[in-house]
């Protein structure tokens, strides 16, 4: 297809072809197709320049536009994550608002609109990726643009009924109807979004699953990002976990891997551990918690407010049930490289993730990425992640009740051997057939096909 592919994300790797899946999926996607890979950089100039910054890439483009101390406390710490990031995970309550923040958000998407729409050509396909830049095809469109333009939102959808507590909320609409393709992680997302189309007087929904609003139609479709499944692999299988970790004699490991941010369930999963080592039997062998848990927006407060409480809860639970030759929960505050998180995975019996919203959890796919397929180990999943939706033979599980999940620990620490290969079974052949490249190729082939909206007006 001719026309260049215009990824923008609100983190770039600046030096080489950086790490994580989704950046690697990106690098290779642009380096297949050739392209522009847009994103942001502090600067401690006063100002934000109105032109790009070209970094070396082999094989496409890299460029960065500026953010200001000011942008960054207001467009990424203010209303991105102290507005969107808790509205979309259903914490309104803690919607941090303060109207500079709305004014930052606008600014820097506006600003960006106005240098991309400087540098596209006709031909060219823009995938702009999270909450970072829900108005960025509007400002697009208000300035001419007509190019396909599509979005991805890694995170949940907001629910319909939390949506007023956004400020400013009835141009959310304008927003999300700009893009020609929304693609969201798991149905359930693209259900929300559909029934807040459904729900404004002046939408409606196509027979073919796409919204109409205005002049414009809209295609909503889920898209469950996945994991580079051989990386993992390889990880796994390049170090022993034992080297590092001393467990005692016959005790199991349960991992818990996430950034410290409340939408993990952090707090319920210490509680639900608590609830398992209360009800445990005499013969059930010990097992321990290790919690690895990196700081994440510590600027903000609702951040250090789940430290604080994270510290409280271990050391209240270890001061309780540890015994001189074994502590139950170990929580580390730190981020762990991947070859010994992925050893980390592959030793652990349980994988626990109980998040009370999440986009997807790539974690729920690593951990069973990372396992001996002789002797796997058992996956207890949300029910609120995205993952539960692709993965309904993990031991499913309502965050909210940390009884039904102490008892899940329960039941995957004495899962049979034949059952917890038949699980894992399953679950990888969906890990490995959904995997990163998958994800990029299934979005990208959709992009291509949605039909283009010529009119580029808004409706107010
Ligand atoms: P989110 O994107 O909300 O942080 P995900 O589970 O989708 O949640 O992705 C988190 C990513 O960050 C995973 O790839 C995981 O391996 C990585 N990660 C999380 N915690 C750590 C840690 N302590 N050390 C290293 N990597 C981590």
């Amino acid at each position: 297809m001719a026309g260049r592919l215009i990824v923008i994300s609100n983190r770039i790797p600046l030096e080489g072809p950086g790490s994580g899946g989704l950046v690697v999926a990106l690098h290779e996607a642009l380096t297949d197709r050739g392209g522009i890979w847009i994103g942001a950089q502090e600067t401690d100039a006063d100002t934000a320049s109105e032109k790009f910054t070209r970094h070396e890439a082999p094989g496409y483009e890299k460029l960065t536009f500026e953010l200001t101390a000011k942008d960054q406390e207001e467009y990424y710490l203010g209303f991105s994550n102290s507005v969107l990031w808790p509205l979309c995970h259903r914490r309104t309550d803690l919607i941090d608002f303060e109207s500079r923040y709305a004014d930052g958000y606008e600014r820097v998407n506006r600003r960006l609109a106005h240098m991309l729409a400087e540098i596209l050509e006709p031909e060219d396909r823009v995938w702009v990726h999270d909450y970072h830049f829900f108005p960025l095809a509007c400002f697009l469109r208000e300035l001419g643009v007509k190019n396909r333009v599509g979005y991805f939102l890694h995170i949940p959808f907001p629910n319909g009924s939390d949506l007023p507590a956004l400020p400013h909320h009835e141009t959310f609409i304008d927003w999300i109807s700009s893009y020609d393709l929304i693609g969201l992680q798991t149905q359930r997302d693209v259900a929300v979004c559909l029934e807040f189309f459904r729900g404004h007087p002046k939408a409606e929904l196509l027979l073919d699953g796409s919204a109409k609003y205005g002049s414009r139609t809209t295609q909503v479709r889920s898209f469950p990002i996945g994991i580079d499944v051989d990386v993992m692999l390889q990880a796994a299988d390049a170090r022993r976990a034992d080297a590092t970790l001393r467990l005692g004699d016959g005790e199991r490991l349960i991992i818990g891997v996430d950034r410290l941010d409340y939408s993990k369930g952090l707090v319920n999963r210490l509680k639900a551990m608590e609830s398992w080592l209360q009800h445990r039997e005499p013969d059930e062998p010990r097992a321990t918690l290790l919690q690895i848990a990196p700081p994440s927006r510590e600027k903000v407060l609702a951040y250090r407010e789940i430290r604080d409480e994270m510290e409280l809860l271990t050391g209240k639970i270890n001061g309780e049930y540890s015994e001189i030759d074994w502590t139950p929960v170990r929580y580390i505050h730190k981020p762990v490289e991947r070859e010994l998180l992925a050893a980390l995975y592959r030793r652990a019996d349980v994988g626990l993730v109980t998040s009370l919203a999440d986009g997807m959890n790539l974690v729920a796919k690593e951990y069973v990425a990372s396992q001996d397929p002789e002797d796997p180990g058992v996956l207890v999943l949300s029910n609120f992640a995205g993952a539960a939706e692709q993965m309904p033979d993990a031991l499913i599980v309502n965050p909210y009740d940390v009884d039904e999940v102490g008892e899940a620990i329960s039941q995957a620490l004495r899962m049979p051997l034949d059952e917890r290969k038949a699980r894992y079974r399953e679950l990888m052949r969906g890990v490995q057939e959904q995997d990163i490249r998958w994800w990029t190729r299934a979005y990208l082939d959709a992009l291509a096909r949605c039909p283009v909206n010529l009119a580029t007006e808004t409706e107010g």
